[in-house]
């Protein structure tokens, strides 16, 4: 066997088996609500001092509450954006130290991750609940940190690709409107290397709340979605 063929093979058992079955088999891992008359918009990479607060602003105004998946690292620059989250509302879930994917930590460098982060986020007043890792990639480990620690692994239902350069404000709105159904968990991004592309986000979000409220769908955290069902 060359390097080259066992070091496919090591990932694969290490990164892409684990990943594959985490998203689409693995019964832990949170990839809807239970109640159909429920929506969880869940907004990932911030904190973001130029977008999170007028995202907290639009949500307010909405009586929307929403999960915030953080990463520690931002959060521990921006502590009052998280605690202002809070104050609102809003549930705080954690997106990994510094957004790095879990295939590329060793199984200790992934509990070091969820440990540290965990530690930031206990020193703004939060007890994280919820995890959902860079990309929704995992790795062997990632579970067995995540049981250790009392996380829930949370992926997706619905997404947009709203985090992308190319996808308008308008398309984002559209987008969203016609595919979210009852019990979806919607991954939005409130934070993004793409420029400006959180402010599309915002500016769409407002009028999917209205759209969706009139379809007589509630706003729910990730906490108060799975209250009574865990
Ligand atoms: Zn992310």
């Amino acid at each position: 066997m060359s390097i080259f063929d066992s070091f496919l093979l090591a990932s694969t058992v290490y990164n892409i088996i684990p990943s594959f079955w985490q998203r689409i088999f693995a019964k832990h891992v949170i990839r809807r609500i239970p109640n159909k008359n429920q929506i969880a918009l869940t907004f990932d990479d911030g904190p973001d001092s130029r977008y999170t607060y007028q995202l907290l602003e639009t949500l307010a105004k909405h009586d929307v509450k929403t999960t915030f998946f953080v990463v520690a690292e931002k959060a521990a620059k921006n502590p009052n954006i998280i605690k202002m989250c809070q104050q609102c509302g809003h549930e705080i879930g954690l997106h990994s130290y510094n957004h790095t994917c879990q295939w590329f930590l060793t199984p200790k460098a992934t509990k070091n991750d969820i440990e540290k982060s965990i530690k930031i986020l206990q020193d703004i007043g939060v007890e994280p609940k919820f995890f959902r890792p860079p990309w929704g990639l995992f790795n062997i480990s990632t579970r067995y940190y995540l049981k250790k620690y009392g996380l829930n692994a949370v992926y997706w239902s619905r997404h947009v690709y709203d985090w992308s350069k190319f996808n308008s404000a308008n398309y984002i709105r559209k987008a969203l409107t016609k595919r979210i159904r009852g019990g979806d968990i919607v991954l939005l991004h409130d934070s993004s290397y793409a420029k400006e592309a959180p402010r599309r986000t915002i500016e769409s979000i407002k009028d999917v709340i209205v759209d969706l409220k009139e379809r007589g769908l509630e706003f729910v955290t990730l906490r108060e979605s799975l209250a009574g069902y865990e």
